[in-house]
């Protein structure tokens, strides 16, 4: 650009009412950020969140105490035991210890598992004030919502 051109850019502050234009634009158009934790925006559906226990419809629990999940972990996460009561079809887990804050969501004990008693669920909040709430027994591994963020932090939730 001449030196007349820049000259007259600079008188007319062509630069700064370009950067106008651009904050305007954006000011205006559709936002794709939401005020956390005051909003909190769905995951995706495909999104790998804290592993969770299932049951089925009646209640009862899917997990048969298989430990195809502890085989499979690389990170050494599970500690599992089971016992097949007297009459019963199915083994039942009498520990389910998992640790995770060795997990890295890999997923794999998701994919061996036979009964489709683990999956990764939504929740993503997993912030805590105690290395103990990382820890994870057979009761806790059933904890989603608030319950769950309740074990997470150990009730620092009721003092904000
Ligand atoms: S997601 Fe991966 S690292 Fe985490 S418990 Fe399962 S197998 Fe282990
Ligand atoms: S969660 Fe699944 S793979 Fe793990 S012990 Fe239970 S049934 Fe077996």
């Amino acid at each position: 650009m001449s030196r007349v051109g820049r000259f007259l850019r600079s008188v007319f502050l062509a630069d700064i009412l370009r950067g106008l234009a651009v904050t305007l634009r954006l000011y205006f158009s559709r936002k794709v950020t939401v005020e956390f934790p005051e909003k909190v925006q769905a995951p995706a559906e495909r999104f790998r969140g804290l592993l969770r226990l299932h049951r089925d419809e009646n209640g009862e629990p899917l997990c048969i105490a298989c430990k195809a999940c502890q085989r499979a972990c690389g990170q050494n996460c599970f500690d599992i035991e089971g016992k097949k009561e007297e009459g019963a079809k199915v083994m039942r887990p009498t520990k389910f210890d998992w640790k995770l804050d060795r997990c890295s969501f890999c997923g794999l004990c998701v994919e061996v598992c036979p009964t489709n008693a683990i999956r990764h669920s939504h929740e993503f909040l997993l912030t805590g004030a105690r290395k103990e709430a990382l820890f994870f027994r057979l009761d806790g591994m059933y904890l989603t919502g608030e319950a769950l963020q309740d074990h997470l932090c150990g009730g620092c939730r009721r003092d904000r």
